[in-house]
């Protein structure tokens, strides 16, 4: 049987278990995917003991997904956006960004042509961070808007085709922009959008990475407006399929992996209604 898992504290409520053991049965793999919350001290231990037992890959998610950095070898994307959330253990241990592929696939999956388009991201934190160096990755050009509009300016100096702005500036970045991406958690505890509906408009895309619930106030407001939406299971799910994919060397079962995931997600969904 193979072994995969998911690094991080806490992980009691994490959607992955239920999410690649759905893509194992279709696959007809003998696998099963298990969480794991070792202390922060013990990280290179846990890393190396799982090489050691032939765990295959591991998910990181808060708080390592930093830590782990000096602890594997790492491929380009992850080197360049600071942070790991995969590690392929089926040779040297080697850490990818697989949010950032998720974000990249989640807007394929809607038709979203990124080269050329006029992206805004709002947020600094680890999400924008893997979310902004992959739609420079693609052509886009990006303007950041942040709370701490210094953190916006600081990451637009690390990412090319990056300006860097506070939230107050959102109304007249939105006005010519093609896509807008909330990488930020507002919306996630309490029913509020980080945008003055006003500012929306049909012509965007709008993408939210909160996924818990799936329709955010964000996406709610843009729907009024007659915008294309992608919700957060998007990027959630498509962060899995990247992984599972470096893991096994396989065609992710994309659908099947979305019916469970949408499941899970549904069943504790209407947290605001
Ligand atoms: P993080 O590193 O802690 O960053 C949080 C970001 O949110 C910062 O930009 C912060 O602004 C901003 N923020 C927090 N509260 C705010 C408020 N009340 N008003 C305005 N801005 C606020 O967190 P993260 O790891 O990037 O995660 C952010 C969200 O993405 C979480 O909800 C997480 O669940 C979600 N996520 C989803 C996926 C997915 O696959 N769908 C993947 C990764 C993360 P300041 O800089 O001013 O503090």
């Amino acid at each position: 049987m193979d072994v995969y898992g998911l690094l991080g504290n806490p992980v009691g409520h994490s959607l992955s278990p239920p999410m690649h053991e759905a893509a194992y049965r279709e696959l007809g793999m003998d696998a099963r995917y298990v969480t794991f919350e070792p202390d922060p001290e013990s990280l290179e231990a846990a890393i190396s003991g799982a090489s050691a037992l032939g765990i295959k890959g591991l998910n990181v998610t808060i708080p390592f997904k930093q830590e782990v950095l000096t602890l594997v070898e790492l491929d380009d994307l992850a080197d360049r956006i600071g942070a790991v959330n995969t590690i392929d253990l089926t040779g040297t241990p080697t850490g990818y960004n697989t949010d950032a592929a998720g974000a990249r696939r989640a807007l394929e999956r809607h038709d979203v042509d990124l080269d050329g388009a006029r992206a805004v991201l709002i947020g600094a934190g680890g999400a924008a961070r893997a979310i902004a160096f992959v739609l420079a990755d693609e052509g886009a050009t990006i303007q950041i808007a942040n709370r701490t509009k210094e953190r916006a300016e600081e990451l637009a100096t690390a990412v090319p085709q990056t300006t860097g702005h506070g939230l107050p500036d959102l109304p007249d970045l939105l006005e010519n922009a093609d896509v807008l991406i909330n990488a930020t958690s507002v919306g996630m505890e309490t029913d509020t959008s980080p945008v003055p509906a006003e500012s929306l408009h049909r012509h965007l895309t709008v993408m939210d990475v909160v996924y818990r619930p799936l329709e955010t106030r964000l996406l709610r407001d843009a729907k009024q407006t007659g915008a294309e939406t992608v919700d957060g299971g998007w990027m959630l799910l498509y962060q899995g399929v990247e992984a599972l994919e470096r893991w096994t060397g396989r065609e992710a079962p994309v659908e099947a992996m979305n019916e469970t995931l949408r499941g899970e997600l549904t069943d504790e969904a209407g947290a605001f209604k």
